[in-house]
């Protein structure tokens, strides 16, 4: 290979080299001889008002926008438009959380408190400035203060593209889970990717069909993040790794391709506090702009296409829910992310010059789902090559380090990477999996011995062409503790898929931890109005019960109070007449809000089960056609909401979005019936369009095959602004129940332990659907016979349900049917479905986030607030 830069030659590339780092003299008080602070130029003000010129009046935020316009955007103040305006008005909430940010990472700094970091390949973040407006306490003042500049707040918020880093639950867990711990002051980062493209925004072609466009959320440019030139890693990719067989089991690992990961920071504020964290954001960027090596030899084009592969690892978020394809370039994402997020935990840690065994008294890192698991085998790496730690020592350290959140159960979502991809990619690291491996399975014999079908089952290594690593038992062995996310999930968990692992190392390793949301987002900031009723009723700020929502139970009485019950009622309306304005606005459609407003909303996948929910509007749209019309005056109106992205690759789920989208042109424009029935797809389903749907829901649907969903977070969403759930005893509905009273929610369908039977009878004992449901069979039949438009496109999608019904549609359908005819009949007694809603608003105090994040910060990284001074 010849050299890549000529000794001989002028100039020298750049070097990233640290930057000396100083005071700022001459802006730090003076002290006078007893040791008080003097201001420098005898400011009445005390220097720290002078350090922290946080604006929080009216006229001081004013002047702060405006002088963003005029410097920051360089733009005239008699010609801004609200993007602009929205702009200005960000720039300056952020100058807020700059400065807490600031005293916040001082803090921590000084404290050495332990930390724990959440890696995420996912942060679902949605909006940031309302949200930040709020937790700051400052929206009254920003809102007025636009209002005398000539701008409604409302319109400014609408301007905001959603950061969309993420596909559904696991990525707006995430998102709860950094507001909490900012809320509930405790040190935690998150690390994740900065995708330039989010998931892809979802197009409805006229004939139904999903179109995917990408999401260019940067195109404008984004205020909330904060590039840091200066926290930069270089991650290695391919080359080789030879072992030094020096009596050590380090290996030298060098060659192949280098790429930098460069830090992008978002501050994210806690609520009603000066604790602000961090979410560390990874670009990847070639490492010397171009590749020299290429460049030299005067191909320019390679090096561009070089330059442009380094970029292509964070370019785009697979936009995959729920399964895993074994791409390469995911592989990359993910241990790019995790190198480099290790690299800066570990020169964090070092700064403190404590010994590298006590990295887990200091360190604690939350893998969420598998995605992070190449941080085991890295900081093994890491630890036995560079720092030259003894295996053993390293594994201790390790396997006291993380702790891995199990996200679901589904075959088709469990990673596994082949090996010889990753022997290609990451040949140190395949040497250490199979060394963890091995020492693994010498204990696993040392207690079943001659088990060797255990040791087959339980194998980092799965047997076939090619061999694969299975990263879920990696994420185990590698852990401290394991956790599954609602009660159900996490012992399904131990019985199922890490069954031998608790054989082998014990139940008290497993245990629970249910998902949260934060209140903050999605009850104060999406539903003000309720937010308002309950500080009003409770007489207490809502500073108060944000962060203590068990304090909701204490408006259980009021139930019984008609004049709260009207109040309560009149805001659900309001916030469905908020939903029909968006409506309009947005696809000129025009929505009865009289009627009962029924809501599913969440990605498009079988084990969901649109499907049942459409063939039940389906069978309510027959069943109303076979009525008089006299009969049908008796029918509560129903609306129907659907919005849910699908993988672009999945087929099955793209053809359930286009028989919805069908079926509501039919029902929309039948005359007969549309006064009692309407349904609407809403496409580009997001965290803001949930902020508009949630609020407005009487009833929402979560009604997963039992057993397949591992919690569901929207279900606690919709319960906290007080719609009723409609759904099967699965994940986080069966806690729900529990908390707001079995008569408070509808319940139906097989139980989990029926249901591997009645699939087994599906595929041995095959029933046909005329059997198991005459009502199914004819809502079938009417899809088949055209009904909706060309009956033989749906056919694939129908024959999952005629054959093999995996999903047990058939088993349920007569079940649901019932259900939804007992949510009908409940509506009719309005005030009693108030009092439901109410009791169920009321008891959802477990599921905020925060109790979530308090439980892992106690009992999983033993970690402890930290106090901001003010
Ligand atoms: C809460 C949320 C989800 C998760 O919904 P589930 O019903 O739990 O699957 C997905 N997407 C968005 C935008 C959300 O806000």
């Amino acid at each position: 290979m010849t050299s890549t830069i000529d000794p001989k030659a002028i100039g020298k590339p750049v070097s990233r080299a640290r930057r000396h780092v100083r005071t700022l003299t001459g802006y730090l008080p003076e002290t006078d001889e007893s040791g008080k602070e003097k201001w420098p130029r005898g400011d009445e003000k005390t220097w720290k008002e002078n350090m922290r010129a946080l604006e929080t009046d009216v006229p001081g935020i004013s002047r702060n926008i405006v002088n963003h316009v005029q410097t920051s955007l360089a733009r005239q103040a008699y010609n801004l438009d609200d993007l602009g305006a929205y702009q200005a008005a960000a720039l300056s909430v952020r100058d807020n959380l700059i400065l807490n940010w600031n005293d916040t990472q001082l803090q921590y700094t000084r404290k050495e408190p332990k930390r724990a970091y959440y890696l995420s390949l996912e942060f679902l973040m949605g909006r940031a400035l309302d949200n930040a407006l709020l937790n700051l306490d400052l929206k009254k003042q920003y809102s007025e203060s636009t209002d005398k500049l000539g701008f409604n707040m409302e319109d400014l918020l609408e301007q905001e593209r959603d950061a969309a880093l993420g596909n559904g639950g696991l990525g707006r867990l995430a998102a709860c889970y950094l507001d909490s711990s900012a809320s509930m002051e405790l040190p935690v980062w998150g690390y994740g990717l900065r995708y330039k493209y989010g998931i892809f925004q979802q197009l409805i072609s006229p004939e139904g069909q999903q179109l995917e466009a990408p999401d260019p959320w940067l195109e404008n440019q984004n205020p909330w993040e904060l590039p840091r030139l200066d926290v930069q890693y270089d991650v290695r990719f391919y080359g080789s790794a030879d072992r030094l067989n020096d009596g050590t089991p380090r290996a030298v690992w060098s060659g192949g391709q280098e790429v930098v990961a460069q830090a992008y920071d978002v501050m994210i504020p806690g609520c009603f506090t000066k604790s602000t964290n961090n979410l560390r954001l990874w670009e990847s960027k070639p490492k010397r702009g171009f590749d020299l090596n290429s460049f030299n030899a005067g191909d320019y084009e390679r090096a561009v296409e070089s330059s442009n592969s380094a970029s292509a690892i964070t370019s785009v978020l697979y936009p995959n829910d729920h399964t895993t394809f074994g791409k390469e370039l995911r592989l990359k994402q993910q241990y790019f992310w995790t190198a480099a997020s290790l690299a800066d935990m570990i020169r964090r840690f070092k700064n403190i010059g404590k010994p590298i065994t006590q990295f887990p008294e200091y360190v604690a890192i939350q893998l969420n789902d598998t995605h992070p698991t190449m941080a085991i085998p890295e900081l093994m790496r890491i630890l036995v090559d560079e720092e030259d730690v003894p295996w053993d020592t390293a594994w201790q350290i390790t396997t006291n380090t993380f702790f891995y959140t199990n996200h679901t159960v589904l075959p088709e979502a469990l990673e596994k990477w082949p090996v010889p991809l990753m022997q290609h990619l990451l040949p140190r690291h395949l040497q250490i999996i199979y060394d963890i491996n091995m020492y693994f399975l010498q204990a696993v014999e040392k207690k079943f011995p001659g088990d060797r079908e255990r040791l087959a089952r339980m194998s980092l290594i799965e047997e076939g062409f090619p061999q694969q690593i299975r990263m879920a038992f990696l994420a185990c062995i590698g852990s401290r503790k394991v956790n599954g996310v609602a009660e159900l999930h996490s012992e399904l968990v131990k019985t199922t898929i890490l069954k031998d692992f608790v054989e082998f190392e014990g139940a008290g390793k497993f245990s629970n931890v249910t998902n949260g949301i934060t209140p903050r987002r999605w009850l104060d900031q999406c539903n003000p109005e309720l937010s308002a009723l309950i500080s009003k009723s409770l007489n207490v700020p809502k500073q108060v019960w944000l962060k203590d929502l068990f304090m909701l139970k204490k408006l259980l009485p009021l139930a019984e109070d008609a004049a709260f019950r009207k109040e309560w009622a009149e805001i659900k309306q309001r916030n469905k007449e908020r939903l029909a304005h968006h409506v309009r606005t947005t696809l000129g459609l025009e929505i009865n809000t009289n009627a009962m407003f029924d809501v599913q909303i969440k990605r498009l996948h079988e084990y969901k089960r649109q499907s049942l929910n459409i063939l039940g509007v389906i069978h309510r749209y027959l069943t109303l056609k076979d009525m008089s019309a006299e009969e049908r005056k008796k029918v509560n109106p129903r609306v129907v909401f659907f919005a849910a992205k699908a993988a672009p690759g999945y087929w099955i789920a793209k053809l359930i979005i286009r028989l919805i989208v069908n079926v509501a042109r039919i029902l929309n424009a039948d005359p007969e019936t549309k006064d009692y029935l309407q349904l609407y797809f809403l496409p580009d389903y997001s965290v803001s369009l949930a902020e508009v749907l949630i609020p407005a829901s009487d009833i929402s649907q979560h009604i997963s095959t039992a057993g397949t969903e591992a919690s569901g977070t929207s279900n606690m969403k919709f319960c906290l602004n007080g719609g009723l759930l409609l759904g099967t005893v699965d994940g986080a509905n069966i806690e729900i129940g529990e908390e707001v009273g079995e008569s408070n929610v509808f319940f139906f369908g097989y139980l989990t332990p029926e249901v591997e039977q009645v699939r087994y009878n599906n595929i041995y004992h095959p029933r046909p659907v005329e059997e198991k449901s005459p009502a199914l069979a004819r809502v079938l039949s009417v899809v088949s016979q055209g009904m909706f438009g060309d009956g033989g496109i749906y056919e694939p999608f129908l024959n999952t349900i005629r054959q093999g019904d995996y999903y047990l549609i058939a088993d349920d359908f007569d079940s649901y049917i019932n259900a939804l005819k007992m949510v009908d009949d409940a509506y009719l007694d309005k005030e009693e479905w108030i009092k439901k809603s109410i009791r169920t608003a009321c008891t959802m105090g477990k599921f905020s986030s925060d109790r979530a994040i308090m439980e892992y910060a106690e009992s999983y990284w033993n970690l402890e607030p930290v106090k901001i001074p003010a």
